[in-house]
């Protein structure tokens, strides 16, 4: 979650974005087999990203759904959550997991220095955000962390991932893809991918970087330096921030990550500054505190947004097979 200004978000949210994804039972024939075929780019993006990081010595763990402590999503002026939700349980309060960020720094930390996890996330935006075509209120994101990693680390490994998926996408999905209309438009970019400072962005573009830079590039980008939670490394004496973003032509971020801060008094101090409760936040800061959170450095991919734009959806929830359009609940 990044920071936005509202005007950012207001203009996020009025892209003109035609059909809103329906429920399995509301759909054609054609439209079953479309979306068909868009689960089978799923699947077959799934196993390879999968592999991938296994295959290159990261532990799978599996999600949790209710910790005390998840994303605070927060600061965000452009606030886009609608609802948090917290149940007691067994005399605590508990939230359903927004990211697994918390549980992410604390495992790579202590016991898994490599790990990625395909973590189920729950955020309930606002109803309007239906139209942006790129938020659903349930999404799943794969998400990694690797002990003692540089941003460049993390930056060329999803270079080479994503790289190596669409290699093996178009030699082994030439139908599928090409009943998607995506066989001649999904190009393999080229490495390493361009690089861009969030502060240049807003020279050019505005407020509204974020579309600018999505509509205007045709291979996918970085962009670095964005002020965002108390996790993601922030160098207090240049203001800069130690983050980057993965922007995909048209259809906008992918994956956000970071190098994080592991030391207590600035994870404190900023969890002070964006007036998050630090109650929610008690192990981390112990840890912190004991020298026991390490550096670490990962990130986390959209995977209805990334497999989204591979299908060349209107809208990402057709990626879904039971669609999580913000303001519309089904019965499945
Ligand atoms: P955005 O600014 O597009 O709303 P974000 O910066 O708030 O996204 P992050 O908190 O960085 O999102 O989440 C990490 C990744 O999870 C994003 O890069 C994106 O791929 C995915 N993601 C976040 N929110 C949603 C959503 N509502 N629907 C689908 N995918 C999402
Ligand atoms: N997955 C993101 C990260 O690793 C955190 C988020 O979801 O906001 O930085
Ligand atoms: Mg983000």
């Amino acid at each position: 979650m990044k920071l936005l200004k509202s005007k950012q978000t207001l203009s996020h949210e009025s892209m003109p974005l035609i059909g809103i994804p329906k429920p399995l039972d509301q759909l054609s024939e054609s439209e079953i087999e479309r979306k068909a075929c868009i689960g089978k780019v799923m699947t077959y993006t799934l196993r390879n990203l999968t592999s991938q990081f296994v295959d290159s010595g990261f532990q799978w763990l599996l999600p949790v759904a209710l910790s005390q402590s998840t994303d605070p999503l927060w600061p965000d002026p452009g606030a886009s959550i609608e609802k948090r939700i917290e149940v007691d349980i067994y005399g605590k309060t508990v939230r359903t997991t927004a990211s697994m960020i918390i549980h992410k720094l604390i495992a790579s930390s202590l016991a898994y220095p490599k790990l990625f996890i395909l973590s189920p996330n729950i955020r309930i935006e606002k109803a309007e955000r239906a139209k942006t075509g790129k938020h659903i209120y349930e999404f799943t994101q794969l998400d990694f962390e690797a002990r003692g990693a540089s941003s460049k680390d993390v930056m060329s490994l999803v270079e080479e991932v994503i790289c190596s998926l669409l290699t093996s996408l178009k030699r082994d999905m030439k139908d599928e893809l090409t009943s998607l209309c995506r066989c001649d438009t999904l190009a393999l970019p080229k490495r390493p991918f361009k690089v861009y400072d969030r502060h240049d962005l807003e020279a050019k573009y505005g407020a509204d970087w974020e579309e600018g830079i999505a509509q205007e590039t045709s291979d996918p980008v970085w962009v670095t330096n964005i002020p965002r939670e108390f996790y993601d490394f922030e160098d207090f004496k240049t203001g800069k921030w130690d983050n980057y973003d993965l922007f995909l032509p048209q259809y906008g971020e992918v994956l956000s990550g970071a190098k994080r801060e592991w030391e207590y008094e600035k994870i404190l101090k900023k969890i002070e500054r964006d007036n998050v409760d630090k109650n929610n936040y008690a192990l981390v800061l112990k840890l912190a505190k004991q020298g026991k959170l390490k550096p670490t450095a990962g990130g986390g991919i959209g995977m209805e947004r990334l497999v989204g734009w591979i299908s060349g959806v209107k809208h990402i929830a057709e990626t879904q097979p039971f669609p999580r359009v913000p303001g519309t609940v089904h019965e499945l």
